[in-house]
């Protein structure tokens, strides 16, 4: 199975990612956690320039094409090989962020994205989509914190951190659209609260989804 994580700054993914793959272990599941932009070599060395927050102004499509090149390469060189093994894979991050900030956000149309999934992604859609939604105030307020503790070192704010608060309630917007127009793959859970409370909601939807 592939699940994916999926939410604004601060919302908890990489978080909550974790503790499914604890209990996914604990109840006998074999799991492999990795996240994008990255997630490969190749992949790894092209989130510095995707993520540099110091990069020449570019278009969204270059920046997407660059997604996807990591993408691409993340696909190959770890996704499906460890689906193929028999691992579920749990990735923080993947096609809904991209829909989200290049798509909504920086404004390339769905259909470029669509197309780009078709070529790229397809058939190694998520069977799972989690998306984890904070009020943007309390998302920002988070990663802020979380930088200035120092308790994540790959936490420099990136360009889309560094944008006004009505740009990530733009963004809380399109997360929970896409929730609302693909239920079948997406479950929205309230990330607000404690994380013990929210994994409560993230176990209870994969119990249901992929467990029935
Ligand atoms: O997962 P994390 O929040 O650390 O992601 C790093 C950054 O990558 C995010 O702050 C987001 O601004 C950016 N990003 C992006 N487009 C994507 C995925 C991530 O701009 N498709």
């Amino acid at each position: 199975k592939f699940i994916t994580f999926e939410g604004g700054e601060g919302s908890g993914k990489s978080t909550q990612a974790r503790l499914l793959s604890e209990q996914l272990w604990r109840v006998g599941v074999h799991t492999f956690i990795t996240r994008e932009p990255g997630g490969s070599p190749f992949a790894e060395a092209l989130r510095q320039v995707i993520l540099d927050p110091n990069m020449p102004p570019h278009s969204a499509l270059s920046e997407a094409l660059l997604f996807y090149a990591a993408r691409a390469d993340h696909l190959d060189n770890t996704v499906r090989p460890a689906l193929n093994s028999g691992l579920w894979v749990i990735c923080d991050r993947f096609i809904d962020s991209t829909r989200v900030y290049q798509g909504i956000a920086g404004g390339l149309p769905g259909e470029v994205i669509d197309t780009l999934n078709e070529m790229i992604v397809s058939p190694t859609y998520p069977d799972l989509t989690i998306i984890l939604d904070v009020p943007a105030e309390l998302g920002l307020g988070r990663a802020h914190s979380r930088r200035v503790d120092k308790v994540n070192p790959d936490t420099e704010a990136d360009a889309y951190e560094k944008r006004d608060l009505a740009f990530h309630w733009k963004l809380r917007d399109a997360f929970r659209e896409i929730a609302r127009a693909e239920p079948q793959r997406c479950v929205l859970i309230d990330a607000g609260l404690d994380e013990r409370v929210v994994f409560s909601e993230v176990w209870r939807a994969v119990q249901t989804r992929l467990f029935a």
